[in-house]
């Protein structure tokens, strides 16, 4: 069984995970995630979190997968963009496996590897991806060799904006699963009609929610029903997402809409992107949820398409970029 192992450690996340060298096996991910005792992410401990949790997860994925040191065939690491501290670390344990064993070292695009786990494990082909993570939120579409940023968030992505309002009404990190298990029991219990005033920012192809978030702390502090916050905050930032998305497909022509990212774990953005989807004809996708958040999977994925293209990282130009972009990869793969 040859085998190509991803390492993920963007930012809270370390994982990692594998397929199989020829593509015809995902294999899933063994992650830890970093969750900080209070506030947002320390960047220096989530990285000492990634240091001390590296050698047992690598043992817990090798048996999960039933494979042996004898089985890796190139390793594949996220070389950004993301926190400096944690993307070291995932350098570093790349960097010492692909010398002890000799095998190739591949340093990924982990924006780029959230798109193409998703093409591989939907069938998309040519979609535009909309990317609502922790850390980013942005509408990207495949031209002319990269993938362009056609949108984007110009303040905070929109998982933190989830996890600073969950925070604010003391939800632990991350937030996102929790506000979504509230709005959806307001719902059931009030119907979704109702919805709270909140500042929609939609500026042509790009997206702000720093405002959103200010006027949802703001409704939570002046006691208004925690669940009908969660559920207009969800409304009302998820529309601005779904609209930007749709206006990339008019702009670009294409017919497909991928969801990635740890936000698209979410059912209500999953049904508003596919109803947008549908009625202009097209279709949306999302992978299982596994795959969604980071995930050490997805660049595997990501690096033996390029190993499949010829694409090798020698040692020396191996190190990390906290602020590389998703158009700063050429994509030369189908
Ligand atoms: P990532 O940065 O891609 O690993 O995703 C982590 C982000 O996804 C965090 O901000 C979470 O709050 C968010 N998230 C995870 N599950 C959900 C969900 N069901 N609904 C909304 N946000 C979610
Ligand atoms: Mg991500």
């Amino acid at each position: 069984m040859g085998l190509i192992i991803g390492i993920e450690s963007t930012a809270h996340t370390f994982s990692f995970g594998a397929v199989s060298s020829d593509g015809s096996d995902v294999l899933p991910s063994s992650s830890s995630l970093y969750r900080p005792e209070e506030g947002g992410i320390h960047p220096r401990e989530a990285a000492d979190h990634h240091v001390q949790s590296a050698g047992d997860l690598l043992r817990t994925a090798m048996g999960n997968w039933g494979a042996n040191k004898d089985d890796i065939d190139a390793i594949a690491f996220s070389q950004g963009p993301g926190l400096g501290p944690c993307l070291r670390v995932g350098g570093a344990v790349a960097r010492s496996m692909s010398m002890a064993l000799d095998v190739p070292l591949v340093g990924v695009n982990h924006c780029v590897a959230h798109i193409e786990i998703g093409r591989r494990m939907t069938g998309c082909d040519d979609p535009i991806l909309l990317y609502v993570s922790g850390g980013n939120t942005q509408v990207i579409a495949r031209a002319s060799g990269r993938y362009r940023v056609l949108g984007e968030t110009l303040d905070i992505g929109i998982g933190n904006m989830l996890d600073k309002f969950g925070r604010s009404i003391g939800i632990p990190f991350p937030g996102g699963p929790e506000i979504e298990r509230k709005a959806s029991r307001f719902i059931q219990e009030n119907g979704s009609e109702h919805l709270l005033d909140l500042p929609y920012a939609v500026h042509g192809t790009d997206m702000a929610f720093s405002g959103i978030l200010g006027a949802a702390i703001a409704h939570a502090e002046r006691g208004e029903d925690p669940g009908l916050v969660c559920h207009s905050l969800q409304e009302v930032s998820f529309a601005s997402c779904v609209e930007v998305g749709e206006r990339a497909m008019a702009l670009t022509g294409k017919s497909e809409i991928l969801l990635g990212g740890g936000v698209a774990c979410n059912q209500r953005i999953r049904t508003m992107t596919s109803i947008m989807a549908q009625e202009r004809g097209g279709e949306a996708y999302w992978p299982e949820r596994p795959l969604c958040v980071d995930n050490g999977t997805m660049i595997a994925e990501l690096g033996r398409r390029m190993l499949d293209s010829g694409i090798e990282t020698i040692m020396t130009n191996s190190a990390i970029d906290p602020s590389l972009r998703t158009d700063m990869t050429p994509v030369i793969w189908s």
